[in-house]
């Protein structure tokens, strides 16, 4: 069978007394964490919560989350994560939506609307009733409901299956690690690859991360579970500040980092990370949104004995489609974000003529196809059939292959904008700006022009205690780019809206600038 829950009875199975978790003083090993997961599915049974029961977990990154995500897996039930921090009336929608029996909150302090049909629980009282069996589910069984970021409007849930996030966090595990983990007969075999075991790569039982990056989003999630296959020590945290964040690099010896371009150049900026140099970590990645030059090159210059990496991938296909594998990094051309993982397939498709396959160098839909592919939207049949088609996912971003395979992205098909029937991609002009010293971040969209149809527009956000005029930085674009490529106007703007998972939010500035422009 092909059984999430069997990731972490492989784990308590082949690392026992390893830590699984920490949360500040507390800890528990991947035995402990499997014998807590065991009791918690039994309180859910207490309350009539079993298999295909959806549970939805509104818990921020502590000890708790853990404990409920592989409980209600252990139970047979859905889990579907929630951000406990966004507005009460999203949050009821997606309570809802989601058809949730049971919501899980902290403890009894924590609130949340019950769901119709379910209740309320705190995770502390569910630990209460012993302990049950596994419950064990096959391939085609729903492991998440999860909820995409919700970046270009209305979040949607993802169906995906016990079989899509089995075979991702394998396929992740692949080129991370030098092993080959096979899950056989939901039983975790480790086999390592000894020549092929370097610095960066970590032979399984190995290895600490910081979780910082919200568990109620894909890439968190994915991550948790990726490194429970191969017995990685997850630090939590359940927020971001820099200087915390470095110290507890250093306190735990993190050896491996995972996160968003908007934490990193945060951690970047901060006075904290000035001078410093984390010698513990061997690899950084980043993810769920585009990473500039700039802040790559500076992460290299913090963390000296890191290979900086890069991923890219969606909710819609579990989590990861394309990564920079760690043995062939030194030949991933700067500006992409890596090959296919193993399975993975993905083609580049004509914007105007989709069933149009482009050759390499030309630009287009990225569409991927693998077993990683989820089983489209919960109840929305309509938007499955348009963006899932006969296998293959269309993703809505854009980007184009070279000759080796490599993916590059140009941005979302929705963020192109034409300027005088020309293409031009903000994530060009976003590279171009972070480059420039006085520039922390920035971010272009297009904006309706009269007579241009569009032009591209940048919000800026200047470096602590730097200087520039919007002239200034207009030119400095404008040296670096075709003619019709030109930053036409630039707003300063003391920070750009971001999501909870890193990303920014550009309906957010479209909105603000129509408002603007009455
Ligand atoms: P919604 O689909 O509801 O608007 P969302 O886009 O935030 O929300 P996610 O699944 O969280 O949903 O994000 C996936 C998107 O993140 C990708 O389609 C892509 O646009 C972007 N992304 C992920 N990784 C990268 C990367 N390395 N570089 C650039 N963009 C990335």
């Amino acid at each position: 069978s092909v059984d999430a829950g069997a990731v972490l009875a492989g784990a308590a199975h082949h690392y026992p007394q390893r830590v699984a978790v920490r949360d500040g003083e507390r800890t528990l090993t991947f035995a402990g964490l499997h014998d807590h997961a065991l009791r918690f599915a039994r309180g859910l049974r207490e309350y009539g919560i079993g298999p295909g029961d959806t549970v939805l977990l509104l818990l921020p990154n502590t000890l708790w989350f853990p404990v409920a995500y592989w409980g209600t897996l252990y139970a047979g039930a859905v889990v579907s994560p929630a951000n406990p921090a966004q507005p009460a009336a999203a949050l009821a929608t997606q309570i809802e939506d989601s058809g949730a029996r049971a919501v899980i909150v902290p403890g009894p302090e924590a609130t949340a609307p019950a769901p119709s049909g379910g209740t309320v629980v705190a995770a502390e009282a569910l630990l209460g009733y012993g302990t049950a069996e596994r419950v064990p589910r096959g391939p085609e069984d729903l492991a998440h409901l999860s909820y995409t970021g919700g970046t270009t409007g209305r979040s949607k849930a993802v169906r995906v299956l016990h079989r899509n996030l089995v075979a991702n966090v394998t396929q992740v595990s692949w080129v991370r690690s030098a092993s080959r983990t096979v899950l056989v007969d939901g039983v975790l075999g480790a086999e390592q690859d000894k020549e092929r075991a370097t610095s960066w790569h970590r032979p399984p039982g190995t290895g600490v991360t910081l979780a910082v990056a919200p568990l109620f989003h894909a890439l968190g999630l994915a991550s948790m579970v990726a490194n429970t296959l191969v017995g990685t020590t997850t630090v939590l945290s359940s927020r971001f500040d820099p200087e915390r964040f470095l110290a507890d690099v250093d306190e735990h010896r993190v050896t491996l980092l995972n996160g968003s371009p908007t934490m990193y150049r945060a951690l970047l900026a901060s006075p904290a990370a000035a001078g410093r140099r984390m010698e513990s970590v061997s690899v950084v990645n980043s993810g769920a949104a585009p990473i500039d030059p700039e802040t790559w090159r500076r992460l290299a210059e913090l963390f000296p004995h890191a290979r900086i990496t890069e991923g890219y991938g969606l909710t819609e296909a579990t989590v990861a489609l394309v990564l920079h594998p760690l043995d062939r990094d030194a030949g991933i051309p700067p500006g992409s974000v890596g090959l296919p993982l193993p399975d993975t397939e993905l083609s580049i498709r004509d914007l105007t003529d989709l069933e149009r396959e482009l050759p390499a160098g030309e630009t287009g839909e990225v569409w991927a196809r693998g077993p990683q592919i989820t089983d489209g939207y919960h109840g929305m049949a309509d938007l499955t059939a348009d963006q899932f088609r006969d296998g293959w996912l269309r993703t809505g971003d854009t980007g184009h292959l070279d000759d080796r395979g490599h993916l590059f992205l140009s941005g979302r098909a929705k963020d192109m904008l034409i300027y005088k029937g020309y293409n031009v991609y903000p994530v060009h002009l976003e590279d171009i700006l972070a480059g420039h010293p006085a520039v922390a971040t920035a971010s272009v969209i297009g904006v309706p022009h009269q007579d241009a149809g569009e032009i591209p527009a940048a919000y800026v956000v200047l470096r602590n205690g730097a200087a520039a005029t919007a002239e200034e930085l207009m030119a400095y674009v404008a040296e670096r780019v075709a003619p019709y490529q030109r930053v036409r106007e630039l707003h300063f703007v003391p920070a750009l809206p971001v999501s909870a998972a890193g990303k920014i939010l550009k309906n957010e500035l479209r909105a603000r600038h129509a408002a603007v422009a009455g």
